[in-house]
């Protein structure tokens, strides 16, 4: 049985973790924190513009094979399109299988409001958020807990509508749901879990709720049982009801990251957080071990094969300096970066091509190993996914989780077939 050793916890390492697993290998995880799923909105973007943020997708395909073409080595021209529509479909599969079922609309992007009401494009989101989408003509009524910080439904509503959608704001006492005066959005969420506690705020609800509106409400509704809130809610009320993200600490991206988790347990696959990797020991040209720091001695973790899913720049994956060096933190992988500090940023803060540093990563072969500039594999037994790999500009591609995913399935697979 082939032994690979992630390195990462985020969406990246849990994807290929799973896929490794699922295909015999043993496997496990070690990780310095959970990834930016607890930051992000939850959903899966695969790609929301292209080439520039002013030409929306309109079919994801299209423009993935329009992305491909012109992009020979962005991390998806990696992967032929049937595949990386294979990986987002057996995702989708996936979370049906934990309990937290997402949904799209097959090549088109969904067009969900994002926490100030502006159109954000997701491939694939949770069944809460689909409820939003903004294709629908269905009148909203967006809702808030007054006190409640960083969520504003008025300027959420304000915005909606002048986008020419029919959405209207209000206001319910933060003691609707918590006697806390001060609560961030997991321990709002928690309080929800209590039947006694959405029953009242389903009846708040319900109160203000108008024939044929559908409720959007911050993505508080359960940590725990959150089909039963939504559920309880939609009862009470008669009404559709919608999560909007919220700013971080993410909700909707901490129930994936858990579930994603529990599963991952029940395969098997052992996850170890709080464990930064900062060594490791290699001979004729295959990695025997990495290190990790604990309060005693550096722990060694032995493999077969290893994965470095450590996610870039975000995840701190590659480091660097006021100087304008970058630096691959775990095995020191030569990077594909901008030659000087200089050519990091264009000139404009909001620029149509993006920012070169942005690209910074490792490069890799159709087999997701890391090469050097020559194109020659560094080491035999290495393999790399999401975040970490070069030449994508995946904030403003909107396509962060779906490289995560199309790049974690086919490396996950890869890896178990050694
Ligand atoms: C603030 C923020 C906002 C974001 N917003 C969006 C958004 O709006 N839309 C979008 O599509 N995406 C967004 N993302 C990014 C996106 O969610 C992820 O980057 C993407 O899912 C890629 O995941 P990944 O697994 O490659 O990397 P990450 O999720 O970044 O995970 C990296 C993992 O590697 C671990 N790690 C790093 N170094 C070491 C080490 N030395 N030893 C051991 N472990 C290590 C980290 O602890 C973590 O577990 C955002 C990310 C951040 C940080």
């Amino acid at each position: 049985m082939t032994e690979v050793v992630i390195i990462g916890a985020g969406l990246a390492g849990l994807v290929t973790a799973y896929h490794a697993a699922k295909n015999g290998a043993r496997v496990k995880i070690v990780a310095k924190g959970w990834g930016a799923t607890h930051w992000s909105a939850g959903t899966i973007d695969a790609l929301g513009y292209y080439p520039d943020e002013k030409s929306p997708a309109q079919n994801v395909f299209d423009s993935l094979d329009a992305l491909t073409h012109a992009e020979p080595n962005h991390p998806y021209a990696l992967i032929d399109r049937r595949a990386i529509a294979d990986a987002f479909a057996q995702f989708a599969a996936l979370t049906r299988e934990i309990g937290l079922p997402y949904e799209g609309n097959a090549t088109k992007n969904l067009w969900l409001p994002s926490p100030v009401g502006a159109a954000r494009p997701a491939f694939i989101a949770p069944r809460a958020q689909l409820t939003g989408d903004l294709s629908r003509q269905q009148p909203m009524l967006i809702v808030g807990l007054r006190g409640m910080r960083d969520f504003y439904p008025e300027l959420i509503a304000e915005n909606l509508s002048k986008q020419g959608h029919a959405a209207r704001a209000a206001f319910l006492p933060l003691d609707t749901i918590t006697a806390r005066h001060d609560s961030n959005t997991v321990q709002l969420a928690s309080t929800l879990d209590d039947t006694a506690t959405r029953a009242k705020l389903g009846g708040a609800l319900k109160q203000l709720v108008r024939a044929g509106e559908r409720i959007g409400l911050p993505a508080i509704l359960g940590m725990n049982v959150h089909d039963d809130v939504i559920g309880d809610l939609r009862d009470a009320t008669g009404a559709d009801i919608f999560e909007i993200p919220t700013l971080p600490p993410s909700v909707p991206g901490i129930r994936l990251n858990t579930a994603l988790n529990q599963h991952l347990q029940k395969l098997g696959v052992r996850v170890d957080v709080n464990m930064q990797v900062t060594a490791f020991h290699a001979e004729n040209g295959r990695i025997q071990y990495v290190e990790s720091e604990t309060s005693g001695r550096p722990l060694k973790h032995r493999g077969d094969v290893f994965v470095l899913a450590t996610g870039g720049i975000l995840g701190g994956g590659v480091n660097s300096d006021h100087t304008g060096k970058t630096w691959e933190v775990v095995f020191g992988l030569p990077l594909a970066a901008p030659a000087q500090r200089t050519d990091w940023f264009r000139t404009r803060f909001i620029d149509s091509q993006g920012h070169p540093v942005f690209r910074t990563g490792v490069r890799v072969n159709r087999d997701f190993q890391p090469v050097d500039a020559n194109g020659a594999r560094v080491f035999e037994n290495l393999y790399a996914a999401g975040g970490i790999l070069a030449h994508a500009d995946a904030i403003r591609e909107r396509s962060l989780e779906g490289i995560a995913i199309a790049t974690g399935t086919a490396v996950g697979k890869a890896t178990a077939d050694r």
